[in-house]
Parts: C-alpha cells; structure tokens; sequence
C-alpha cells in the first residue's frame, strides 16, 4: 500500500518532551516505520517548522516530507490554523510532483484531519482519521486552558465525514459517540503500540549508577510532555505526605515552552520543603527512557486526562509498576492491583495511600514488575501494525478501491 500519513502541528522526529511533542510523536512515526518495514510506501506529512530539506528518506519506504505553511519557526498550534489551506495545496503539489498516488490517507489530531480530507479527496482515496485528544474532552476535565469552540465543531464535523475513526481505547471510542455523535459503526478501537525491545526491564542498581541517582532511596518517576493536564502538582503535594523523607521524585520532560509551569511547580515543591526530594531532569531521549523507568520503583501517571498514556505501557514493559488516574485510556492498561494501581480522584492523598503500599513491600512490588512486563505483550508493534494494515485494507475496499500489490 502506499500510505500517507499526516502529522500537520508536530513534526514525529523532533525531539520529545516538548510541550507539542510527545504520544502522537511517538506513535505517527512507530506506526510509520513498523508498516515500512513490512513492506509499505509511506509518506509522513508535516508542517515545515525549520530552514529544512523537503525530504527526508527515514528507513527504507518510509519518508518524511516537510512542507512549508506559515512561518518556518515552531509555532503554538492554536496559531496554525490559518495555514491549513496552504499545507493542502502543498500536499497536492507534493503528490503531483512526485507522481504519488496514496491508497490511504491517515490523519493525526483535528488540525491534520481538516488538511487530510480535502487531501484523500483530490487523491480519491479513503481517509482514515486518530483524534488523539478531543477538545470536548478536555473541557470536561476542567484543567487546562479552554479549548476553542472551533475547535469542537470542527472535530464534530471531521468525525462525521472521515471514513473510519480509529480509537486507542474503548473509552475514547465511547466519548466519540456520546459528545460527538460519531457512527459507532465507522469506529474501531486498536490501541497505541510499544517498542518491547527497547523498553525491557533492566538492573535497577546499574541504571542508577549510570544516572548518577542514589542507591538505597525510593524512587518515584514522572514522565511527559510538561502541561497542567498532566497533573504534576498533585504528585508534588503527594510525596509531601509521605512518611519517608529520603522518597525522591524525579520529574522527567518539558522544555522552554513549559518553563512557566515548571517554574511554578519548582516553587511549589519549595514551598512545601521538598526541595530535597523532588528533582527536575528536563526532557531525555527517547531511547534513554529505559534506564530511567528501571531505576524507578514506581512510575506515577496522575493526569486529569490521558486518551491512552503511553508512558504508563513503557514503564511496565520496563517491568516497573504504575500509579496511574482512573482515565481514559489508562483504565485499558494499568490493572488495579495487579501491575499498579487506579486512582479515582484527582487528589494527592489516595496517590499517597497507594505509593506508601508500594514503597513498603518490595515483595509486592516485585509481583507487580512480573505482571507489569506480561501485561505489555499485547502492545506490542508487530501485533498493533498487523491490525492497522488489516484495517487499512478494509478501509480501502469498502470505499470501493483495490489495492495493487
Ligand atoms: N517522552 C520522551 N522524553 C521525555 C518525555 C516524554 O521520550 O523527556 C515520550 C515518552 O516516552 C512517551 C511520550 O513522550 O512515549 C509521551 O506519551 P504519552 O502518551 O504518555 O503522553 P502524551 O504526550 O500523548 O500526552
């Protein structure tokens, strides 16, 4: 098949950690290389955010291809908009050029999908669309700014015309009907893949040697794009209640778009006189993740709203337990009592109950580490790419294409 991938707001191969780049990052460019690797043409379109080449060949059958729309410089992706019809018109340009005639068009979070429709048109083909995060949803969880009501119609439009809607958890799927009306029976629900061969389980002594992190005390990882919605500050106030002063929290992510949050989260911990125990490392790459969740004993995920939370996967594939809200898409992966914990309130004590059961029995902790890594195998990318490519097949033939292979 020849695909086209569309990731208009962020580019899948900046660097992580940003405030704009994170999950979707990660998966667009996962899900890409995994089905170039089976054999597929796919191109991955993004908006030029640099003085960069047009092309760039990523893998065997996979490239990237930036195109210009609005000022070459990252920009706040409430500021892109405007630009949309100018990235389709390069689209178009682009396949034109090249000669490119894509069976498939898929599309990443609204901004994309509304480039991406008028795209698989002109190419006649289907268009598949991944909100990633709904601006509905987001409203709800009453955290972060408030998203914009075009954000919302145009979402409830887009849901309504692609071809299939692709959900990472039955939860997004179900919020899709209930607040957007989407056909249930244009939905399917595959969740997001982990690379299982890079996050593995490791020495936790080794690793934290090799970060320079103190043998002996318990430690807490946090993981993410840094961002209100994440809720970090009720981590803070949870570890200000636990009863062993040497817990070390380490806050891993956030860059210079996040400074004000990271400010203010810094001061909280101070104020709460946990300077000592609360650490910020700023953003670390991808592939040096591992090190990090296996010198944790506790990977922590108290997000107000998460559509699936892959940090929450990695961390198990490395072996090591989550505490996670009971949210979207982390209710599918984190099994209470099993290989972590839920939490049904957005408050730091019960995060504290629970931490403290964890921190206290290293016997329970090592049952947890066994199921965390069992529990992962069903994300693995092999199996999530097999069932995109089926997908996609379908999609394709009940639009009424074939598929020249
Ligand atoms: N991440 C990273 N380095 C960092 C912070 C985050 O590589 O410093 C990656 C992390 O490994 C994960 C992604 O960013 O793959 C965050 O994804 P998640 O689904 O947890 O959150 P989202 O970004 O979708 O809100």
């Amino acid at each position: 098949m020849r695909i086209a991938q569309v990731s208009y707001h962020t580019n899948p191969v900046a660097p992580l950690g940003g405030r704009h780049t994170g999950g979707m990052n990660v998966y667009v460019h996962e899900l890409s290389r995994e089905l170039a690797g089976r054999g597929h043409q796919v191109d991955i379109f993004t908006r030029l955010d640099s003085e960069h080449s047009e092309v760039t060949v990523l893998a065997p059958g996979l490239r990237l291809v930036q195109l210009p729309a609005g000022p070459p410089v990252t920009l706040e992706k409430e500021l892109l908009t405007p630009f949309l019809p100018d990235f389709v018109a390069e689209m178009i340009r682009f396949a034109a050029e090249q000669g490119e005639d894509y069976d498939l068009v898929h599309s990443h979070y609204w901004q994309a999908i509304a480039a991406g429709e008028p795209f698989a048109k002109e190419q006649g083909s289907p268009h598949l669309v991944m909100f990633h995060t709904l601006g509905e949803v987001k409203n709800r969880a009453r955290i972060s700014e408030e998203e914009p009501g075009e954000r919302i119609r145009r979402e409830r439009e887009l849901a309504a015309s692609a071809d299939a809607i692709v959900s990472a958890c039955a939860h997004e799927h179900d919020l899709l009907a209930r607040y957007y009306d989407a056909d249930p029976s244009r939905m399917v629900s595959i969740p997001c893949g982990v690379d299982t061969n890079l996050f593995r389980p490791r020495d936790q002594n080794e690793c934290r040697r090799e970060l320079g992190i103190e043998q002996g005390r318990p430690v807490l990882l946090w993981v993410g794009r840094l961002e209100k919605l994440k809720g970090v500050d009720i981590l803070i106030d949870a570890v200000g209640q636990l009863e062993d002063p040497e817990v070390l929290l380490l806050v891993v992510g956030g860059d210079e778009h996040g400074q004000e949050l990271r400010n203010e989260l810094q001061n909280q911990a101070f104020a709460a006189g946990l300077e000592r125990s609360v650490r910020f490392i700023g953003a670390v790459p991808h592939e040096e993740l591992p090190a990090w969740y296996s010198a944790a004993d506790v990977c922590v995920v108290p997000s107000y709203y998460e559509s699936f939370g892959l940090v929450a996967v990695e961390a198990m594939a490395c072996g090591t337990p989550v505490v996670a809200s009971r949210v979207g898409g982390l209710v599918s992966t984190v099994t209470d009592g099993v290989n972590g914990y839920l939490i049904p309130w957005r408050c730091p004590e019960p995060f504290a109950e629970k931490l403290e059961v964890l921190i206290r029995n290293p016997e329970l902790r090592a049952n947890f580490t066994r199921a965390a890594r069992d529990s992962v195998e069903r994300f693995r990318w092999e199996e999530i790419a097999r069932r995109m490519e089926d997908l996609y097949g379908d999609v394709i033939t009940d639009y009424g294409n074939e598929v020249v292979t």
